[in-house]
């Protein structure tokens, strides 16, 4: 059996930690089973760089390899071109987007240094998997030194409508590189279809029917693959003592009122201020909810370096003042947010005491969050997802209450709906929602996309 060589900026953890996300476990399965690398960068800047020691640690089974960055390399390929640049344009913010040249050469540079070190790695039949848009030119990297082993790609956040792409400068020259894939992966059908028609209308791919691209001699399989979560697992964190404690904290504190929770790292991508706005309009326009219903919003700070980051924590800390100000009684608090982390463990808890979820990104590429809310949930007595059209889940999740984020009007009746749901309905529309998360869950979300890589594989060296 060949060795999986998943390749992704940062690498592990190869234990559960109960902060790690289910990506990296359902990834250290697969690498459990196959055997073999995890590649990426070390988190460590130090002067050597690329060019210093490949850093190992690991099991038998699964090997970590990582390499450090210099300074000038992080700053380009990390903090400038990957989140400045491309973290912007994918989530469709021109407006916020960098277009720096040198940003792009270090981003072109970091992936061609990544491929060097990988390729003295290699075995032949090695079948490489990489991660994100950290590593969009990899394969193409990879090619020019005659790698020839299958290598597919799977984008973790949005690919924008082409009209968006065409934005970025040498966006063509990109996607060209990316045909160098044997596979790419998306969350959604219409990121899909969006990288798609990029190619089809602006570098002259030809779309097959089954919606594979060929360019030259090459042929790619374009695919959604919603990536999901240990649906099982995350149910059964959910009622360890540490979540149960979470839990009782907050219903005690809640005190026969009710909580809608929202979860997300601050991100002008999240529609956090959108999201505070519309639970002020739920507050007034349905003056019931005054000293009954809740927001506690989680919201770890996120690359705090970048000055988007600063400014929409400024923001949100306006509105919450206004809204609290504005609403608060004695013994009530409109919002609870808190600018700190929780081990998942502890949110599946929180998740179980809140009535709502409220997940309204203005664009994402999947959202976890929405998914691990349902499996939290008690089967006898469920809560209610409100979630934007605009993630990535909205295309698994239809019995959720799905909203345009950027109308606070559309989501507070959504919030109204949520909160006054009969319980028969609620039990109906989360039984479909947790079956289905089960049912495509992280595991043969990693399955799904290795069995086309490995046929793919096959398939281009037949043709060659
Ligand atoms: N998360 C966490 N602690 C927190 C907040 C979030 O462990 O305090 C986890 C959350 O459980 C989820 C992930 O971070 O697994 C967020 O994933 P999502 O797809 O929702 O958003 P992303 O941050 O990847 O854009």
């Amino acid at each position: 059996m060949s060795r999986l060589v998943v390749v992704s900026n940062r690498v592990g953890p190869l234990k559960d930690t109960g902060r790690a996300g289910g990506l990296a476990v359902a990834l250290v399965d697969a690498l459990t089973q196959a055997g073999g690398i995890w590649f990426g960068w070390s988190g460590e800047i130090s002067e050597e760089g690329t060019f210093g020691n490949v850093r190992r640690v690991g099991s038998r089974k699964v090997l970590l390899a990582t390499l450090d960055m210099t300074q000038a390399d992080y700053d380009a390929f990390y903090v400038g071109y990957a989140n400045k640049t491309l973290w912007p344009v994918f989530h469709y913010r021109l407006d916020l987007a960098v277009f720096d040249r040198h940003a792009e050469e270090g981003y072109l540079r970091v992936n061609d240094r990544f491929a060097a070190r990988l390729r003295s790695l290699l075995r032949s039949d090695d079948v490489i998997w990489a991660h994100d848009y950290h590593f969009l030119p990899f394969a193409a990297s990879l090619r020019a030194m005659e790698v020839e082993n299958p290598i597919g790609f799977f984008l973790h956040i949005p690919f924008p409508a082409p009209e968006v792409l065409a934005a970025l400068p040498n966006a063509a020259q990109m996607v060209r590189r990316m045909l160098a894939y044997d596979v790419i992966g998306f969350q959604s059908r219409r990121d899909a279809a969006n990288f798609r028609r990029f190619a089809v209308e602006e570098i002259g791919a030809r779309e097959a029917d089954n919606g594979d691209l060929l360019l030259g001699s090459r042929r790619t399989v374009v695919r959604a693959f919603p990536i999901g979560i240990d649906a099982e697992g995350f149910a059964r964190q959910a009622t360890t003592p540490d979540a149960r404690r979470h839990t009782r904290r907050t219903e005690k504190l809640l005190a026969g009122r009710q909580q809608i929770i929202g979860v997300d790292r601050i991100d002008y991508s999240k529609g956090l201020p959108e999201r505070f706005r519309a639970f002020g309009r739920l507050l007034e326009d349905y003056p019931e909810n005054r000293g009954r219903i809740s927001l506690m919003q989680v919201a770890p700070p996120s690359r705090a370096e970048l000055d988007a980051y600063a400014e929409i924590r400024r923001e949100l800390e306006a509105l919450t003042g206004n809204i609290n100000g504005r609403f608060a009684d004695l013994d009530w608090t409109p919002i609870r947010y808190m600018t700190r982390s929780f081990t998942r463990r502890a949110l599946a808890g929180l998740y179980r005491a809140s009535r709502v979820a409220l997940v309204t990104p203005l664009r994402d590429g999947m959202n976890l969050v929405a998914k691990e809310y349902v499996a939290a949930q008690r089967a006898e007595d469920p809560g209610v997802v409100v979630l934007s059209r605009f993630a990535g889940a909205a295309e698994e999740m239809s019995e959720a209450l799905i909203v345009n984020p950027h109308s606070a009007e559309e989501v507070a009746a959504n919030l109204q709906t949520a909160l006054t749901m009969p319980l028969d309905e609620r039990r109906d529309r989360w039984q479909a929602l947790f079956d289905r998360i089960c049912e495509n869950d992280a595991a043969s979300w990693a399955q799904a996309f290795l069995a086309a890589l490995n046929n793919q594989g096959n398939g281009q060296e037949e043709k060659e």
